[in-house]
């Protein structure tokens, strides 16, 4: 299968936007009118860019207990993540809402009346993209704030992050072993052949998983619907959810199925999921189908800088460099570095760590 690159590059999106409070995102000052008031194109631009799935944050200098009493009253204080309300620089706040996000700076913009606090946030992290308050009711229609696709997990995405707030402050504060903590969290993994929908979810994942993705192949929406439609070709689609709510797609399978083989073409696993051992459990999964039909397996693999965590799912699973007859049942030789790593495959016991539902290949 040969890479086909992205046909031209898209406006690089902001993926989250930081507010200034007073006189930006509600009328007046905070410390002079307690009931300022949020007017209603800014609350439009506010609701939409959520479900558009571009998190929203705050920077403001303000009294903290105040300020976010009074996004509670006008009912929005929710669709924030990461507020930073208090007196420092607001330089200093959308790095540390970049960071925690782990988002690069290109990727943040902030939105104030004052040119000063502009102008500092500018001088210091360069790549943010900065916008005069006026602005506000306009950012709706612009391209940056315009994702390609919406997708089912681009509606929920900050609860996704909301959630995974909370996940991430139990796990800090869970004693015991890490795999009692997997286990406490009450994990569903499910697996699905992919539809129309899906697709821009999985093309997602293909182009944002370099840390998981096997091969480091971009498969791009067009040649999925392709395969979509193949009988040969299976294109799976991971799902995971737990008790604090869902992590949304989390991974995807491709898999073409010859006579004595199968071919796993790609496999990748969302970075976000890694420390929960997806990567192992699909592979774990695919290995135990394969041994249920009596096929070889072969998995394309492309050593990176940043995919050894899926080698160690393959090798664990015990994927090899032997050859093999089948072999030579695959259509085309690898190419541009890819190795087939080879199995024949044993039956697999379930995950214990997390819930599994799949179809049979
Ligand atoms: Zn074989």
């Amino acid at each position: 299968m040969n890479a086909t690159p992205a046909a031209d590059t898209p406006v690089v999106q902001v993926k989250c936007l930081v507010w200034d409070l007073d006189n930006t995102l509600w009328r007046g000052t905070l410390l002079e009118d307690p009931d300022t008031p949020l007017g209603d194109d800014v609350r439009r631009t506010v609701t939409e860019l959520d479900e558009r799935g571009v998190l929203q944050s705050v920077a403001s200098k303000n009294d903290h207990d105040l300020a976010w009493d009074r996004l509670r009253r006008l009912g929005v204080a929710d669709l924030f993540v990461l507020p930073e309300i208090g007196w420092g620089p607001k330089s200093a706040s959308v790095r540390r809402i970049a960071e925690r996000l782990n988002f690069a700076p290109g990727a943040m913009a902030f939105i104030d009346d004052q040119p000063a606090e502009r102008a500092e946030v500018a001088f210091h992290l360069p790549d943010v993209r900065c916008y005069p308050a006026e602005l506000a009711a306009g950012l709706t229609a612009r391209p940056e704030f315009t994702p390609a696709a919406r997708t089912v997990d681009s509606g929920r995405r900050r609860r996704m992050y909301q959630a995974g707030f909370r996940r991430d402050a139990e796990r800090a504060s869970f004693t015991g072993p890490d795999h009692d903590f997997l286990r406490s969290l009450e994990s569903v993994l499910t697996l699905a052949r992919a539809t129309a929908p899906d697709l821009s979810r999985v093309e997602e994942l293909t182009l944002r998983t370099s840390q998981m993705n096997a091969t480091g192949v971009h498969y791009p929406d067009s040649l999925l619907r392709t395969l979509l439609a193949d009988p040969a070709h299976e294109v799976l689609v991971a799902t995971l959810t737990d008790r604090f709510g869902p992590h949304g797609a989390v991974g995807v399978v491709l898999v073409e199925r010859h006579r004595p083989v199968w071919h796993l073409k790609l496999l990748a696993t969302s970075c976000r999921v890694v420390s929960f051992g997806v990567g192992a459990v699909i592979v774990n999964w695919l290995v135990d189908q394969a041994a249920r039909c009596g096929t070889h397996l072969v998995a394309d693999f492309r050593p990176t800088d940043r995919n050894r965590i899926m080698e160690i799912a393959y090798r664990f699973a015990g994927f090899t460099e032997e050859s093999c007859v089948c072999h030579t049942a695959l259509a085309l030789a690898p190419v541009d570095g890819i190795q087939r790593l080879h199995l024949h495959p044993a039956s697999r016991p379930a995950p214990d760590t997390m819930r599994l539902t799949a179809p049979d290949l």
